[in-house]
């Protein structure tokens, strides 16, 4: 993984689209990934997903989550309200850590991700996908 992310005293917001849930994650994230599995592709219905990943410790929730055994191993939580997913866990692998889903934090300048992983099970059209035409909006609209 990447090295840690500087800045300790950090304070990331970010909550889920309804905005029933808001969260707050303080300290120092142990890393952020752009994971392109399969099972992170079919749970965001995204091509790939960004995780940021903290200690449980750092992290407060506030608001009603569900939680969905994604695997033997795993778990997602979601609003219970409007579906966007939120954490991750892995206590068997991921020990004592949550896995943010990174495209909910409030600043998305922030923290860069500094790694793709399972990269085995990439779409491999993302390799070509720099060179796309590009539109502000939508094509034709400006
Ligand atoms: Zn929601
Ligand atoms: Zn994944």
């Amino acid at each position: 993984m990447t090295d840690p992310i500087p800045d300790p005293a950090a304070i990331r917001t970010g909550g889920c689209h309804c905005g029933a849930v808001r969260y707050v994650a303080t300290g120092q994230a142990a890393h952020h990934a752009l994971c392109h599995c399969s099972d992170c592709r079919r749970w965001s219905g995204a091509p790939m997903v960004g995780w940021i990943a903290f200690r449980e410790e750092q992290l407060t929730v506030t608001g009603d989550t569900r939680s969905y055994a994604s695997s033997a191993l795993a778990t997602r939580d979601f609003c219970g309200r409007c579906g966007t997913g939120l954490f991750y866990r892995n206590p068997t692998y991921l020990p004592g850590i949550v896995d943010i889903q990174s495209g909910t934090l409030d600043d998305q300048a922030g923290d860069p991700p500094g790694a793709h992983i399972m990269v085995k099970d990439r779409v491999g059209w993302l390799d070509d996908i720099d060179a796309l035409p590009r539109f502000a909006t939508y094509p034709g609209v400006d």
